[in-house]
């Protein structure tokens, strides 16, 4: 069947433990919003690739996890989707009063480019993502969350804390964040971003959901995990490298 064809194609897909949420293998079958699925219509998307098919109903039944999945497998969907209704599901929508779901990347230019994909799928649900990273006036990015009304903080690690620090802690703060995706992990511990990312997780209340997705798995990293992460179920899709 379809989840023999993946397990084929992509070389091996391992999940711990046995009893993780089965995969599905169309978006049609995962009990997405409507608005979500128009969006895949929209884009032309017809089929979640192994990483989706496997993270997206793990993530949606609120389990932490691990997904580790070459470049360019869709590793942002499968993290981005999963979002959506998690925040749909928070009581006190429009109150303003900070991020519910907090994206750490490594490089400004990640930062960007996972807003930018996401973008439409937020829109279909009236969400609103912020962009935070060194390198840019850090005015302009304290007056945007200021605005209010954004849902969705997405922020390389320095420059999270130095906006949690601005101010005395009255420009943003993470009493409504309940779920934290790290992305690009490997990238973000081999760039010493440990300290950081470990600073702004003890501030975030300990029953959140938690994910780390990452082209690699090297063992320092499963440490780490092992901090961050409550019980993850893992996905490894190709491999462990
Ligand atoms: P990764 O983070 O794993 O490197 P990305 O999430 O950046 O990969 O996705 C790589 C590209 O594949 C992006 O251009 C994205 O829009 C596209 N993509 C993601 N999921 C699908 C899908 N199910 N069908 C077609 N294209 C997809
Ligand atoms: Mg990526």
């Amino acid at each position: 069947d379809e989840v023999a064809n993946l397990r084929f194609e992509l070389d091996g897909i391992k999940v711990t433990p046995d009893d993780a949420p089965r995969p599905v293998t169309k978006f049609a079958q995962m009990g997405l919003l409507q608005q979500t699925l128009d969006v895949f219509a929209n884009l032309g998307y017809d089929r979640p690739t192994a990483i989706q098919c496997q993270a997206i109903p793990i993530a949606e039944s609120g389990l932490d996890m691990i997904g580790v999945a070459k470049t360019g497998s869709g590793k942002t969907i499968a993290f981005g989707i999963p979002l959506i209704r998690h925040i749909l599901d928070q009581p006190h929508l429009k109150t303003g009063e900070g991020p519910i779901v907090l994206i750490l990347a490594p490089t400004r230019e990640l930062a960007v480019q996972i807003v930018r994909e996401l973008k439409p799928f937020l829109k279909a649900s009236d969400l609103k993502a912020a962009c935070a990273y060194g390198g840019a006036p850090i005015k302009d990015q304290i007056a945007e969350i200021k605005r209010g009304g954004i849902h969705v903080l997405c922020a390389t690690p320095g420059r999270l804390i130095d906006l949690l620090q601005s101010n005395s802690g009255r420009v943003l703060n993470f009493r409504r964040v309940t779920y934290v995706i790290l992305d690009e992990a490997d990238r973000m511990f081999d760039m010493g971003f440990e300290p950081q990312v470990m600073k702004i997780m003890a501030q975030i209340r300990p029953d959140r959901q938690t994910a780390l997705f990452s082209a690699t798995f090297p063992k320092t990293m499963a440490a780490l995990a092992r901090k961050i992460l409550t019980h993850p179920v893992e996905v490894i899709i190709g491999g462990k490298s």
